[in-house]
C-alpha cells in the first residue's frame, strides 16, 4: 500500500522534531511519499500567508497530516496557526495519550490517561473583544441591558460558545474511542459549578450519552479539584472528556505526570481528516540546537500509523522508542537522571538510536 501524506515542519524546534520522526518512519520501510508544506511564519515568508491555500488543500488531499509545532505571539499578532488549521478542517476531536514509559523521570510509573479534548469552540474560539473598542463598549451595553450582572467598562471581553452540538460530538467520539481502546472509565472535567450554562451544558449532555454506555464507568470532576487529583493519584483517571481550554491546560499536566513534554504525543481527528502533532509548542529557546526530544513527534507518528492501519508498524516503532528510552544511553537531556547530563545526545541522534533498534527488529522478523 502506498501513501501520500502531508508534512508540516513548523517554526521553532518543528523541523528538528519532524526531521527525527520522519527519519524513524523512513526507517520502517512503508511506502510513504511525503507532501511538505508549510504553515505559520515559515509560509508568510514564502507564500506570503500564514495559512497558504495549497497547505489547507495538500491537507485535504491526503486527509492526514504530520505536524511540527508552530509558533503563535504572545499577547498581540496574529492568532493561532494551530487553532485555525483545527478549525479549518474541522478536526473536532484532540486525543492525547498520556502513557509512562520506563526510563523515564516520571513520578507516577504506571499512569496511562487517554485525554480527549473538544478542538473547536470555548474560549479557543477567538470571538474576542478589545478593551476600549467602540464595538467592546457596545457589547457591553449591551451585555449589561439584558443581564442582572454588570461588566464594568472598559474591558476586554473573550466568549465563551459550548454548543450542543459540537459537546455531543466530542462526547459521543469519546464514548466509542473507550469502546474501541477498551477503556473502562470516563471523567467529565468542567467548572459548572461557576459556568452553569456553559460547561453546565456540556456535562449534562456527558450524562445523557453516559446512559447510553452502561459498560463504561462515568463520573465528573472539577477542574481544579482533577489538578489536585491527578497529582495525587493520577492511576485513578483512565480517560477524560474536556472541553477546550481545560483540555489545553489538563494536556500539559498529564504530560509532566509521565516525564514532560518531550513525551507526550497527539492527535486532531475530523470525521475524513487526522493531522498528528505533539502536545509540546515550538520552545523557542532550543531551535536549531538539536537539543530537544523527538519522543513526542516520532509517539504522534505512531498515531498516525495506527490510523492509516499500519499497526504492526506502528507497534515496531514504539517498541524501538521503548528501548532506547529504557537503555537511558542515547536519549536527550530531559530524559536523564539530571537536565545537565553531558551524556544526553542530540534530537537526531536519539531518533538514529531508534532506526537503529527499528532495523534489528525488522532484520529478525
Ligand atoms: P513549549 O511546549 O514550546 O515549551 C515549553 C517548555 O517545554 C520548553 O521550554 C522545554 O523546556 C519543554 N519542551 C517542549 N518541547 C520539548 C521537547 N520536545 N523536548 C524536551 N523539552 C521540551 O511551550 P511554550 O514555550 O509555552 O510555547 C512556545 C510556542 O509554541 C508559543 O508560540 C506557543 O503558542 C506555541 N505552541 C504551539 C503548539 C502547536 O503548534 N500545536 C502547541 C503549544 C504551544
Amino acid at each position: 500500500m502506498s501513501y501520500r501524506i502531508s508534512l508540516i515542519p513548523g517554526d521553532g524546534i518543528g523541523p528538528e522534531v519532524t526531521d527525527a520522526a520522519r527519519l524513524c518512519i523512513d526507517a520502517l520501510g512503508l511506502d510513504i511519499s511525503w507532501d511538505i508544506v508549510l504553515a505559520g511564519e515559515p509560509a508568510l515568508k514564502q507564500h506570503n500567508s500564514l495559512l497558504p491555500f495549497e497547505t489547507l488543500n495538500s491537507i485535504k488531499k491526503n486527509k492526514v497530516a504530520l505536524k511540527g509545532p508552530i509558533t503563535t505571539p504572545v499577547g498581540s499578532g496574529f492568532r493561532s496557526i494551530n487553532v485555525a488549521l483545527r478549525q479549518e478542517l474541522d478536526l473536532y476531536a484532540c486525543v492525547r495519550p498520556a502513557r509512562y514509559i520506563e526510563g523515564t523521570n516520571s513520578k507516577y510509573p504506571g499512569t496511562d490517561i487517554l485525554i480527549v479534548r473538544e478542538n473547536s469552540e470555548d474560549l479557543y474560539a477567538g470571538v474576542e473583544f478589545k478593551n476600549e473598542d467602540q464595538k467592546t463598549n457596545d457589547l457591553i451595553d449591551y451585555i449589561n441591558a439584558i443581564s442582572e450582572k454588570r461588566v464594568r467598562k472598559p474591558s476586554a471581553i473573550s466568549i465563551k460558545p459550548i454548543s450542543h452540538f459540537a459537546s455531543e460530538r466530542i462526547i459521543r467520539f469519546a464514548f466509542e474511542l473507550a469502546k474501541k481502546e477498551r477503556r473502562h472509565k470516563i471523567s467529565c472535567i468542567h467548572k459548572a459549578n461557576i459556568m452553569k450554562y456553559t460547561d453546565g451544558l456540556f456535562l449534562q449532555i456527558f450524562d445523557e450519552i453516559a446512559k447510553k454506555y452502561p459498560q463504561i464507568e462515568t463520573n465528573n470532576v472539577i477542574v481544579d479539584n482533577l489538578s489536585m487529583q491527578l497529582v495525587l493519584r493520577p492511576q485513578e483517571f483512565d480517560m477524560l472528556v474536556l472541553p477546550n481550554l481545560y483540555g489545553d491546560i489538563m494536556s500539559d499536566l498529564c504530560a509532566g505526570l509521565i516525564g514532560g513534554l518531550g513525551i507526550a504525543p497527539g492527535a486532531n481527528i475530523g470525521d475524513t481528516i487526522a493531522l498528528f502533532e505533539p502536545v509540546h509548542g515550538a520552545a523557542p529557546k532550543y531551535t536549531g540546537k538539536n537539543k530537544v526530544n523527538p519522543t513526542a513527534t516520532i509517539l504522534s507518528a505512531s498515531l498516525m500509523l495506527k490510523h492509516i492501519g499500519e499497526h504492526k508498524k506502528a507497534d515496531i516503532l514504539e517498541k524501538a522508542v521503548a528501548t532506547v528510552i529504557k537503555k537511558g544511553k542515547n536519549v536527550t537531556y530531559d530524559l536523564k537522571p539530571t537536565r545537565t547530563d553531558p551524556s544526553s545526545v542530540g534530537t537526531k541522534e536519539m531518533a538514529e538510536a531508534i532506526v537503529k533498534e527499528i532495523k534489528k527488529v525488522l532484520k529478525n522478523g
